[in-house]
Parts: C-alpha cells; sequence; structure tokens
C-alpha cells in the first residue's frame, strides 16, 4: 500500500540516521565541543531500525532506504544492519521498479574511515554512496571540519570507487565567504575523477545558529560560475530526486545542486525520517517529530506503528518556509536529525 501524504506526494525513500554521534565537527552543522550524545539506551538497536524498515518497505513499498546520521560509519557493525535491510523485499505487487527486489540501500558518510568498511559495506548489499567533501586545501578542511582528515577523506572517496560501488557522488555545502572560491575546483575535481559532485546550499540547521541568508550562495550563482569555465546544460526532470543536474557540453559527467534555500523542491518531496532515537519526522525542517521508540519498546504491534506512521504522513506540510517570516528552525540541527 503507497504512503501517501494530503498533497498527493508517495513517500518513496526512507532516510535512517544510525547514530548522532560524528568523529567531524563541520562548523556550518555542530559546535566545536559541548555536543550532548544520546545516551547509547535511546539509541534504536538493529534490531529496531529493521523492525521499522520492515514496515516502511513491505507495508508502505518505499523502495530506497539511506542511512546517516551524525556520522553513520562510526556505528559499530554497520555492515551487519545493512545485510539486514537488503535482506527486505519490495512488495511483488509494488509499482516499483524494484518489485520483488531489495530496496536502493545508499549513505551519506563524511569518508574518512570508508576504506576500513568499503568492501564489508558492499558485500553486504549497500548499493551507493555519497561521500561529503566541502574543499580540497587541507587547511580550509581543517577548519571547516575541525578535523585534518583531507587525505582520508580523497582516500575513502577512492576506495568506495575501488570497492564498485555506482555512483559515488561528493557532496560540498557551500558557504559564502568560507568555501565558494571552491566551486570551479570542486567541478574539476568531479570531471578529473569520474564522480557526480552535488553543490549543497547551505542551509539554516548548523548548530550554532551564525546561518544568514546572505552566506546560501544559491543555485544560479553556482551554475554561472561553473559554466563560465566548463560550459554546461541542463538534464531536464528532476522528478523526486533532491538535486538539479547539469551536463559538461564535453563529456565529463554530470554535475548536481541541491536548491533547498533558492529554489525549493518540496512539492516533489518523496522522503521521511528516522532519527538516531526513533523520533518519525516528514521534514528536514519539521517542527514536530512522532515517536515510534516509545511504541516499539512498549509492545506495539506492527499495525500499530503502521497506523502512527500514516498519521505522521497526514501532518507533512506542503514545504518548508524558509524565505518566509513565518519559519520556525528545528530545534535540532542536521547531525541530530540526519541529513
Ligand atoms: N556525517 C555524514 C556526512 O558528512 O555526510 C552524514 C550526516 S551529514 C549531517 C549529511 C549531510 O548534511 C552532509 O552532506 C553535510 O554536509 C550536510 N549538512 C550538514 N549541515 C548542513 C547545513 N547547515 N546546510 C546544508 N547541508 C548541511
Amino acid at each position: 500500500m503507497d504512503l501517501v501524504d494530503p498533497f498527493g506526494r508517495t513517500i518513496r525513500d526512507l532516510r535512517i540516521s544510525v547514530t548522532d554521534r560524528c568523529n567531524f565537527r563541520c562548523t556550518y552543522c555542530m559546535p566545536a565541543e559541548g555536543m550532548r550524545w544520546l545516551p547509547r539506551s535511546e539509541v534504536l538497536t538493529f534490531e529496531e531500525f529493521e523492525r521499522l524498515a520492515r514496515i516502511f518497505v513491505e507495508r508502505f513499498e518505499i523502495d530506497g532506504l539511506r542511512l546517516t546520521g551524525g556520522e553513520p560509519t562510526v556505528r559499530a557493525h554497520l555492515p551487519v544492519l545493512v545485510a539486514r535491510l537488503a535482506a527486505l523485499r519490495v512488495p511483488e505487487t509494488s509499482s516499483s521498479p524494484l518489485a520483488g527486489r531489495k530496496p536502493d540501500l545508499a549513505i551519506t558518510t563524511n569518508g574518512a574511515t570508508f576504506r576500513l568498511l568499503a568492501h564489508e559495506l558492499r558485500e553486504a548489499g549497500l548499493d551507493r554512496v555519497n561521500i561529503s567533501l566541502d574543499t580540497l586545501d587541507r587547511e580550509k578542511f581543517e577548519r571547516m571540519t575541525r578535523r585534518d582528515e583531507l587525505v582520508r577523506v580523497l582516500d575513502g572517496i577512492a576506495a568506495a570507487q575501488e570497492a564498485g560501488f555506482e555512483p559515488v557522488k561528493v557532496n560540498a555545502v557551500i558557504e559564502r565567504g568560507v568555501n565558494d572560491d571552491e566551486i570551479v575546483d570542486l567541478a574539476r575535481f568531479g570531471r578529473e575523477q569520474g564522480i557526480e559532485v552535488r553543490f549543497i546550499e547551505f542551509m539554516p540547521l548548523d548548530a550554532t545558529g551564525h546561518w544568514m541568508n546572505d552566506k546560501v550562495v544559491g543555485q544560479d550563482e553556482i551554475v554561472a560560475r561553473i559554466h563560465e569555465v566548463f560550459p554546461l546544460e541542463q538534464v531536464p526532470a528532476r522528478g523526486a530526486a533532491p538535486a538539479d543536474r547539469w551536463r559538461y557540453l564535453d563529456g565529463a559527467g554530470l554535475v548536481g545542486v541541491i536548491p533547498t534555500v533558492t529554489k525549493p523542491f518540496c512539492g516533489d518531496c518523496d522522503r521521511v525520517r528516522v532519527t538516531a532515537e526513533g523520533q518519525f519526522r516528514t521534514c528536514l525542517f519539521a517542527t514536530r517529530e512522532f515517536d515510534l521508540r516509545t511504541m516499539l519498546r512498549d509492545g506495539a504491534t506492527d499495525d500499530d506503528l503502521a497506523a502512527e506512521i500514516e498519521r505522521a504522513v497526514g501532518t507533512k506540510w506542503a514545504g518548508h518556509q524558509i524565505n518566509q517570516v513565518s519559519f520556525v528552525r528545528p530545534k535540532r540541527s542536521m547531525s541530530q536529525i540526519g541529513g
């Protein structure tokens, strides 16, 4: 049965934050110090994540699962969870192209330890990898992430390619005055490595609250800057995918922009999220959460959980309001929600 929200959007994609912990402290996401981690007992177990995922896949025909965090690779034994999720099957009767098969399994990671995990994750059934990389300059990398890990992240990207993940994508958050001078360099990196780089507009989900509209480098500007050096043409129709995409006219591949702030794509949004502690969210910017963990631990049946998920999806709003005075920042920052 499809999970359809009040605006007729069918939910197809579930993002699961497997931990709120992270080994980086990116300035646009977390404070340098003072993050209060969830006690382990409050974080869902693999069995609990699997049970929820099973309901989403088998009942609601969700055919895409993405693991995120915090930093998903810091969760011990991650390949075990991936193998469990890979054993799920989208119903034969679903209209999904994956009917009768396992859901598409993806991860968003900072890549720093990906070399250690790439093969195991691949064997376990992970399909796709997005690695975050905002700068190619070692000192700036250390300033932005508060960790001197550029070399290991680049090696993590290489490891993902060597392990056969297809595609490997790179996500780059662009903040004006911080790394917008590297837009063309990052695009060049993608062209040279055969990687689709996706530029992400800086969103008001930073823990320190320093986001301001003028720190956002919008899609039009990003594309114009790349086009000046590497001419582009737009690839039509994004569908439910968050990125608008362009093709390099010389055949060097694709580049994307996720324009959450300047060109919101809420009308096509097919995503929902479960946080590390089992709170269900129907929008990255939602101010309301639905407590699935308490239900899981208080003996709720699958029918009870499915009914609560349907009730929650019934509250999914038409769109976030970042550019309006009515916008209210969520209390949690990106690392606590699971981007
Ligand atoms: N640790 C993993 C990583 O680095 O990809 C996964 C979690 S991280 C929260 C997911 C994505 O959110 C990353 O690509 C990160 O750059 C992005 N992100 C975090 N804070 C952001 C913000 N304020 N605006 C836009 N993107 C942000």
